[in-house]
């Protein structure tokens, strides 16, 4: 037998063998469990999260399933199944929520359909030919027909074409006619929801830009928001300058987009161009408290420089957790990779940086002994502890600790109207004019349903029914109170699945939260999942607090919204009460409520 031959047994042995041991159906299904998924936004109902998903039309439903954690419903990419991009809905058991879940990888159905692309010598003769100027398909045909390759049609011509603009167009812009653009901006505008030039910045010496667009109506939400949210993002401009979208969260969580910035760079001191312009542009009267983005510290640095070093930089989680995730990835044991990240889950939520601190303490404590996570943990606390900690939700109580709501607008960007592809500069700012000014209309209280900036958050159906079945739940272990002042009871909430409290349940805790006393992370966990304090505020309840996860992320819970209806401080609806106790609401109003609303 020759060599030759031997190779190929071997192959076609281990083939068969493959396919005896796993059916490719299986084969399949396997692989699926792989993907790791990102918690993402959180939508108020199925029915939203369904609108959303139908406007952002990159997914389509494949199928429902019931699992452990609760119902999930895939999708996959609206081009192709192989395509990487995937996501899934999660419905929270309490009926409330819907949380999405999305693969970290970007859509590949491009890379992964290539099959239908030219390869080989055709492609190459292909691109050779318009390299030399021979654009016209039939040209194109009847040459590669001389040299005998296989002919490639006037679709994959078509695509070639596009290809190979997309990786050469010339990075050329005229500082001069970016000049002149945004010159040609700056007339007073006729109405709120006209673009503006908020500033620019142009060092023809340096052959550097920095530029802002906005309109009267989103600069006003500066005079609402204390804390700034800032994103950048890239592949948007064909020649890669990045782009900055500011904007912040109202207390309902929903973003409102401030301005768009363009710059020729990322360094502290093109951010610090940017802050400037924002700075110049509303007098001395801005003074941002909280600013929210990724890790970048050229935008820390930026941003200090213009506003000074009285501010909380709050590192969004969602970033951070991303990070994280991936990393613990080289951890082999699945329990402890588990185990670890719902010890940096129960950091997160620290209420204050003497309870971060802490914790951390009894963190280190406990893994840094463990051979197996050193590494990670190595990272982690050099990364996350000693260099930025600004994740946890103590940082800037009451602010949103993610980024989120300016993912989703990145990604609008990149949806709307033109922008699904990278364009010139110039074909970009008036572009995003249009996107600018069209936000700025949503934002019109003349307009029935527009977009309002909330002060407070608005406690939907869903919550009060939530709230209302938590008070009534006659099964409860009962509350205890403790009244502090004149203004403020302290109501004392076991965690569901506990046991009523006693006295000195709620001394213990006081002392161990007061004190910090505790020796092991277990005894925190223990402390922190025992119970939830509200500091009830006997004026003004929505000033009240809860320190329970729900309150911290969504600034408002059921037990607070129980409690205020409970002393008659708020009412919930009647259509709020038809449902028994157990049974999910379905999403949505109820149709009871309609004529309240009405009238409302
Ligand atoms: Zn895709
Ligand atoms: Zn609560």
């Amino acid at each position: 037998m020759t060599e030759f031959e031997t190779t190929i047994l071997n192959i076609s042995d281990t083939e068969s063998s493959d396919e005896d041991n796993l059916p490719p159906r299986k084969k399949a299904k396997f692989k699926r469990n792989f993907l790791d998924y990102f918690k993402g936004a959180i939508y108020e109902n199925l029915t939203i999260a369904e609108e959303i998903l139908k406007a952002e039309g990159e997914f389509r439903f494949k199928s429902a399933n019931q699992t452990e954690c609760g119902m999930k419903h895939f999708y996959k990419c609206k081009v192709s199944s192989k395509c990487s991009a995937k996501l899934y809905l999660l419905l929270a058991e309490d009926g409330q929520d819907v949380i999405r879940y999305q693969t970290n990888t970007a859509h590949d159905h491009l890379q992964k359909n290539k099959t239908s692309g030219v390869q080989g010598p055709t492609r190459q003769l292909m691109v050779e030919l318009l390299k030399n100027g021979i654009s016209g398909p039939s040209q194109i045909q009847a040459s590669i027909r001389d040299s005998g390759l296989p002919i490639p049609n006037r679709k994959q011509i078509s695509n070639a074409k596009a290809y190979l603009k997309s990786i050469e167009a010339p990075r050329i812009v005229s500082l001069g006619d970016l000049e002149k653009q945004l010159s040609a901006l700056l007339t007073e505008p006729t109405s709120q929801d006209q673009t503006i030039l908020v500033g620019k910045i142009i060092d023809f010496e340096k052959k550097t830009f920095h530029f802002m667009l906005s309109t009267p109506r989103l600069m006003q939400v500066l005079t609402f928001g204390d804390c700034l949210h800032a994103d950048g993002t890239y592949k948007l401009v064909l020649e890669n300058f990045p782009v900055l979208v500011l904007g912040t969260l109202d207390k309902n969580r929903n973003f409102h987009p401030i301005s768009i910035a363009v710059s020729t760079g990322e360094t502290e001191q093109d951010y610090g161009n940017i802050f400037r312009i924002l700075a110049s542009s509303c007098g001395t009267k801005y003074e941002p408290k909280v600013l929210i983005a990724d890790s970048a510290e050229a935008i820390t640095n930026g941003f200090e420089s213009v506003f000074g070093s009285n501010f909380v930089r709050v590192y969004c989680w969602y970033h951070v957790s991303a990070k994280i995730k991936d990393r613990l990835k080289q951890i082999e044991c699945p329990e402890t990779r588990r185990e670890l990240k719902s010890d940096i889950d129960l950091l997160q939520l620290a209420e204050d940086k003497l309870d971060f601190d802490a914790a951390v303490h009894l963190f280190r404590q406990k893994w840094s002994g463990v051979d197996a996570v050193k590494n990670f943990v190595g990272y982690f606390i050099g990364e996350y502890i000693d260099q930025r900690c600004g994740w946890y939700e103590g940082t800037a109580p009451g602010f949103p600790s993610t980024n989120n709501g300016l993912e989703s607008i990145n990604g609008l960007i990149k949806r709307q109207g033109t922008l699904r592809k990278r364009l010139p500069l110039g074909e970009f700012v008036n572009c995003i004019s249009k996107l600018l000014s069209g936000w700025s209309s949503e934002r019109d209280p003349q307009l029935p349903d527009y977009k309002r900036f909330r002060l407070e958050p608005v406690i939907t159906i869903a919550a009060m029914t939530d709230a209302y079945n938590w008070f009534k739940d006659t099964s409860r272990p009962s509350t205890r109170q403790k009244k502090i002042n004149d203004t403020i009871i302290k109501f004392f909430v076991p965690a569901k699945g506990t046991r009523s409290l006693d006295e000195k349940d709620i001394a213990n805790y006081i002392q161990l939260t007061e004190k910090k006393s505790w020796r092991k992370f277990e005894t925190y966990r223990k402390t922190k999942e025992k119970l939830w304090v509200i500091e009830y505020d006997i004026i003004n309840w929505m000033q009240s607090r809860c320190n329970c996860p729900m309150f911290k992320k969504q600034h408002i819970c059921k037990h607070l919204i129980g409690l205020a209806a409970n002393r008659k401080d708020f009412n919930i609806s009647d259509a709020c009460k038809n449902v028994p106790i157990g049974i999910k609401r379905r999403p949505g109003r109820p149709k009871q409520c309609k004529q309240a609303l009405i009238v409302e």
